[in-house]
């Protein structure tokens, strides 16, 4: 579970930093979920080692420009490349609408499979190996931050250990491996507990743009190894943060550390606090580390593991 950074300025890019986008690699099943898609993220895409063809869910938090501009190209490049077996897109309510308006005006006809999903507060995606839920945030437009959470598995099976016992190998060591129970016909019974190491605990990343300090993205973002939370604004510049109902870096290091998450990554910044302005980059990432000095700062085509716990 990895996570690259394709975007990391507000409003508008930079030469350095492109709109908003994150994607969330999972290399063991060869997928690549992204969070939000600004203008130009196919082009970041081409940009980084990642490949169209492994993208299968786009999750958008909320339809300002600078988050959902870059979707409809996508789509369409998706599309004409005949990579994509099917989309699935994930968002609020006026994102079908949109996808649907600018598909029928521009005769964007997909050859695959795409499928729109309106969100709601709880649920929104689950499989065998994830669980994806989202909670409103506190921004302009309705916006949802996201929480992906990986699965315990099973520990290590202890194949030497089932064979030494003369269990027959196939189906029985699959549900010893679940744990259950079995019994051999000669009368012998097994706990598949016995034979697996401990449970591997899952990951959890959360997304929080945009939005201003809200307890909903706390709750979100409870106990995450991982958050990514915007800070678009410096704390001197609280008064701005407040009108656009955006979150200062304080804020962003607040919901870390009242929702105890192991690390932050701040992103989407003002692109008014460039190098050599009087708040400079580095002067964003001192002030959350003044309240969470687990922070990062995300610059695009960052990539990270999200590390296990021990
Ligand atoms: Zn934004
Ligand atoms: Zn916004």
């Amino acid at each position: 579970m990895k996570i690259t950074f394709l975007g990391t300025s507000a409003g508008v890019p930079t030469r350095s930093r492109n709109v908003s986008c994150v994607a969330l690699r999972l290399p063991q099943r060869g997928e690549a979920w992204l969070f939000d898609c600004g203008e130009g993220t196919q082009q970041q895409l081409l940009r980084s080692d990642l490949n169209i063809s492994q993208l299968t869910r786009v999750f958008i938090t909320h339809l300002h420009g600078d988050h959902v501009y870059g979707l409809m190209g996508l789509l369409a490049t998706c599309g004409m490349s005949g990579h994509a077996a099917r989309i699935d897109l994930y968002g609020p309510r006026d994102l079908a609408q949109y996808v649907a308006d600018v598909s029928r005006r521009t005769q964007l006809h997909t050859s695959y499979p795409l499928e729109v999903h309106t969100v709601e507060p709880g649920k929104v995606f689950e499989d065998d190996e994830y669980v994806v839920t989202c909670a409103p945030l506190k921004h302009r437009l309705p916006a949802f931050g996201f929480r992906v959470e990986e699965k315990e598995r099973p520990g290590h099976f202890d194949v030497e250990r089932a064979r030494a016992e003369g269990i027959p190998p196939g189906p029985l060591y699959g549900r010893l491996k679940r744990g259950e129970h079995i019994t051999l016909p000669d009368g012998r019974a097994f706990d598949g507990a016995d034979f697996c190491g401990p449970a591997i605990r899952g990951r959890t990343v959360v997304y929080c743009t945009d939005t201003i300090y809200c307890r909903a993205a706390v709750e979100l973002a409870r106990g995450a190894d991982l958050l990514i939370h915007e800070a678009t604004f410096a704390v001197a510049d609280e008064p701005l943060a407040q009108r656009s109902l955006h979150s200062t870096t304080a804020m962003a290091a607040r919901v870390a550390r009242e929702a105890g998450v192991r690390q932050l990554f701040i992103t989407h910044f003002s692109p008014r606090y460039f190098p050599g302005n009087r708040t400079e980059p580095q002067d964003l990432l001192r002030e959350a580390r003044e309240i969470f000095p687990a922070t990062e700062m995300a610059h695009d085509f960052l990539t990270v593991e999200v590390p296990r716990r021990d």
